[in-house]
C-alpha cells in the first residue's frame, strides 16, 4: 500500500504504485490536452509529481517532445544559469563483500587485483587531484567491514581535507559508500562530508534481489531506507541515482521521483542531486545480461524529464558517457560533470598496484583542462565553487536559495571567482585567455548592482593571490 510518509520502503516505494504510474503514462502518452496541461504546470518551475512526470516521459508526440526538451533547457538556465559544477571521483578501496552482478568489485571476482589506499597514498591522490585543479571529490569505496570500516573512511576524509599542495585544497568531499547505520551516518556528518551519495541501482525489488545475491547490500529494504537513516542522522544533502540499464528506465524514473518526493514529505528536503549512470562494460561483468538499455535519444529525454520534474536538483553525469552525449545532456538539464576522472584505486598519483583496479571503462578520457576548455568554448562556466557547503547552506537552506532564484547573484559570481582561481593556478595560456574573456562577459550580466560590485572587488583579490576557502 503506497504511503509517501511511511518509513518502510515497501510502502513509500510501493511496486503497485510504480506499475499504476507506468500504466497511467502509457494510457495517456498521446493525450495532447493532458500533456499540454502538465507542461504548463511544469513551466511554473515547482516540479511535478511522479505520475504527471511519467506521462511526459512516455509522450509519443514529436512536437510535444521538442517542447519538453525546450522547457528542460529553460528551467536549467533559470536555476543554474550556464554554470557547470566540476568534480572527480576518488577510489579509496575496491575490497567488497557484496555480490552485485554489474560491478567488477563483486566478491566473486577473483581476477581483479584488490587494493586499499593507505593514508599516505590518499594524501598523494588528493595532491594529484589538487594539481589538476579539482576542489570537489566524490569518495568511492566498496563495502567491507574488515578492510574498509567506517573509521577508515573517516580517517580518509580527514587526510583529504588536510592535504594542501601549492594553492590547492579539496573543499568538499562527497561520499559514496554502502548503506550504513544511523550512528555511522552521524559520524560522516561530523566529519564534514558534502553530499552522501547512494545509488539505488534499481528500484525494481524483484530485479534488485536477482542482481544482489549476497552481502549486506542484498537487503532491498536496508538499501532503500538508507537515505532516511542518513537524514535522521543529520546528513541533509543526499544524492540519489539509478544505474540505467538494469531494469526498464521508465520504472527507475518513477522510482527516483517517488524517492525524492518521500524525502521531501518526511524531512522537508528532497534529493540534492540525482545521478544518471548507464551500465558500462567492466571486468567480469556480462553487460549483455541486462535488458534495460536505452538509446541516446531516450536518455536525453529522460534527463530532460528529471530536470522538469525536479527543477532544483543537481543532475550529475560522469565520464561513463562520451563527449557527444555529455554535450547533449548538458543542454537538457545536467548541471554537474566529472572531468579528468580515473576509476582505479590510486590511479591519479599512479602508485604501484593501481593497474587493472578500475570499476568501469570511461568513455570521456580528456584531461580536466580539456573539459574546462570545451565547456568555455560552448559558453558554459566551469565552476569549482563549494561555497554553499562552506557557508552551511545545505539541505533546506540551499533549496531556499535555489527556489528564490537568487543564484544568479550568488552562484554565478562564485563560479566566476573559482574559475579565475583555476585559470591562474592550473590552466595553460590559451585556456586562460578564453576563460578570462568568458569571465569578463559573464560578470557584466550579474543582475544585481551590489553583487556585481562585490564580484569585481573579489576578482581583483583573487588575481592578487587571495584563495578563499569559502568559495
Ligand atoms: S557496486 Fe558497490 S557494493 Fe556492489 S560490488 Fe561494487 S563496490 Fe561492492
Amino acid at each position: 500500500m503506497y504511503n509517501i510518509k511511511s518509513t518502510k520502503s515497501s510502502e513509500f516505494m510501493d511496486n503497485e504504485e510504480i506499475e499504476a504510474t507506468l500504466r497511467y503514462a502509457e494510457e495517456n502518452r498521446e493525450n495532447r490536452a493532458l500533456i499540454r496541461r502538465i507542461l504548463e504546470k511544469a513551466g511554473e518551475a515547482k516540479g511535478l509529481p511522479h505520475r504527471e512526470a511519467a506521462v511526459l516521459l512516455a509522450c509519443a508526440d514529436e512536437e510535444l517532445n521538442r517542447e519538453i526538451l525546450a522547457l528542460a533547457r529553460r528551467l536549467k538556465e533559470a536555476f543554474y544559469g550556464s554554470r557547470v559544477v566540476m568534480f572527480a571521483p576518488l577510489y579509496l578501496s575496491n575490497y567488497c563483500v557484496n555480490g552485485c552482478a554489474y560491478c567488477p568489485y563483486h566478491v566473486g571476482n577473483k581476477r581483479i587485483p584488490r587494493k586499499k589506499l593507505t593514508q599516505e597514498e590518499i594524501a598523494a591522490e588528493a595532491e594529484a587531484l589538487q594539481d589538476m585543479g579539482h576542489k570537489r571529490l566524490a569518495l568511492e569505496a566498496g563495502e567491507d567491514p574488515v578492510n574498509n570500516p567506517i573509521d577508515y573512511i573517516l580517517d580518509s576524509i580527514r587526510t583529504i581535507y588536510s592535504a594542501r599542495h601549492k594553492n590547492g585544497a579539496i573543499r568538499r568531499a562527497n561520499v559514496n559508500i554502502a548503506a550504513t547505520t544511523e550512528e555511522n551516518y552521524a559520524k560522516l556528518r561530523n566529519a564534514g562530508i558534502g553530499t552522501y551519495i547512494l545509488f539505488q541501482e534499481t528500484y525494481n525489488r524483484e530485479n534488485y534481489e536477482k542482481l544482489h545475491l549476497s552481502g549486506p547490500k542484498s537487503g532491498y529494504a536496508w538499501h532503500t531506507e538508507a537515505m532516511d537513516r542518513a537524514m535522521r542522522a543529520g546528513v541533509d544533502d543526499v544524492g540519489l541515482g539509478a544505474l540505467f540499464g538494469l531494469s526498464g528506465y521508465k520504472y527507475e524514473f518513477a522510482g527516483l521521483l517517488m524517492h525524492t518526493e518521500h524525502l521531501e514529505a518526511v524531512f522537508g528536503v528532497g534529493a540534492h542531486t540525482i545521478s544518471v549512470p548507464r551500465v558500462r562494460p567492466a571486468d567480469d561483468v556480462d553487460s549483455n545480461r541486462f535488458q534495460g538499455g536505452l538509446s541516446d535519444e531516450a536518455f536525453a529525454k529522460l534527463v530532460a524529464c528529471i530536470r522538469v520534474a525536479a527543477p532544483y536538483a543537481g543532475i550529475i553525469i560522469s565520464t561513463r558517457e562520451n563527449e557527444e552525449t555529455r554535450a547533449r545532456l548538458l543542454s537538457v538539464g545536467v548541471s554537474q560533470i566529472s572531468g579528468g576522472s580515473r576509476t582505479g584505486v590510486g590511479s591519479y598519483a599512479g602508485g604501484a598496484g593501481s593497474k587493472n583496479t578500475e570499476q568501469f571503462e570511461i568513455s570521456d578520457d580528456r584531461s580536466l583542462e580539456e573539459v574546462v576548455a570545451w565547456l568555455i568554448d560552448s559558453g558554459h562556466i566551469p565552476s569549482f565553487c563549494t561555497a554553499c557547503y562552506r557557508e552551511g547552506r545545505t539541505g533546506d537552506r540551499f533549496m531556499s536559495l535555489c527556489k528564490s532564484g537568487q543564484i544568479h547573484n550568488c552562484c554565478t559570481p562564485n563560479a566566476l571567482l573559482t574559475l579565475r582561481e583555476y585559470l591562474l593556478d592550473y590552466a595553460g595560456p590559451s585556456v586562460r585567455a578564453a576563460g578570462e574573456a568568458l569571465i569578463e562577459s559573464e560578470a557584466g550580466k550579474v543582475p544585481n548592482l551590489k553583487a556585481r560590485e562585490v564580484l569585481s572587488k573579489r576578482l581583483k583579490e583573487v588575481s592578487a593571490g587571495a584563495r578563499d576557502l569559502r568559495f
